[in-house]
């Protein structure tokens, strides 16, 4: 089974479903009418065990207080959750809702067939997260690396050089699939974008 992306609005944000013994998804998006409906399609949304944020910014986490009534459990990383708290990622809009499972990086969650790693890569915000299938050489790396370019690290509590150091960390993990938070997903030798993006920033900051 591969990762299923839903495009949710208003940024179009990546969500992906993990259908396994444990439906789980990673990010949420912002609109949460929108992303129940679509995950409708596939699973009963209050099946969705986990909810796994790489970030709390409003285009990935604003549809989570929504999920939670459903029933699931929120994992993030808790200085995302001091971030939230404090107002700092939810960039003018206005939500919030409290984690069910803190982590600080190197946690791993078992779904069934899939296990996810965490991995703290600051950067876009002090508290994103990368998770990893170590199996399958997944990454799902949120707003720290895409295809084509990295997140921006002029948003509160970004900072280019732990987003340099968090690609450094990136570029040592075998990654056949990136499954990114933003635009197109690469299947196969993704690894190659992940080094490309590191010496793009090298050569901007
Ligand atoms: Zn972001």
């Amino acid at each position: 089974m591969k990762p299923i992306r839903i495009v949710t609005p208003p940024l179009g944000a990546n969500v992906y479903l993990l259908i396994d013994e444990n439906i789980s998804i990673i990010d949420a998006g912002g609109d949460s009418a929108f992303l129940i409906k679509a995950l409708s399609r596939y699973v009963n949304p209050k099946e969705v065990e986990y909810v796994f944020l790489t970030h709390s910014h409003f285009d990935h986490a604003m549809a989570v207080p929504d999920l939670k009534k459903l029933g699931c459990k929120v994992v993030m990383h808790s200085l995302e959750f001091d971030l939230l708290k404090k107002g700092l990622t939810t960039l003018g809009y206005i939500y919030h809702f409290e984690p069910d499972v803190l982590v600080r990086g190197g946690e791993r969650f078992d779904l069934g067939e899939i296990e996810l790693e965490v991995i703290h890569t600051p950067g876009h915000t002090s508290g994103s997260v990368c998770y990893y299938e170590p199996r399958r050489k997944w990454l799902f790396s949120g707003d720290t690396v895409f295809k084509y370019g990295f997140g921006r690290y002029d948003l509160p509590s970004g900072n280019p050089y732990d987003l340099l150091k968090s690609l450094e960390l990136l570029s040592n993990l075998e990654v056949e699939n990136l499954y990114p938070g933003h635009e197109d997903f690469v299947e196969g030798n993704a690894k190659r974008y992940i080094l490309k993006n590191l010496e793009v920033l090298k050569s901007v900051i």
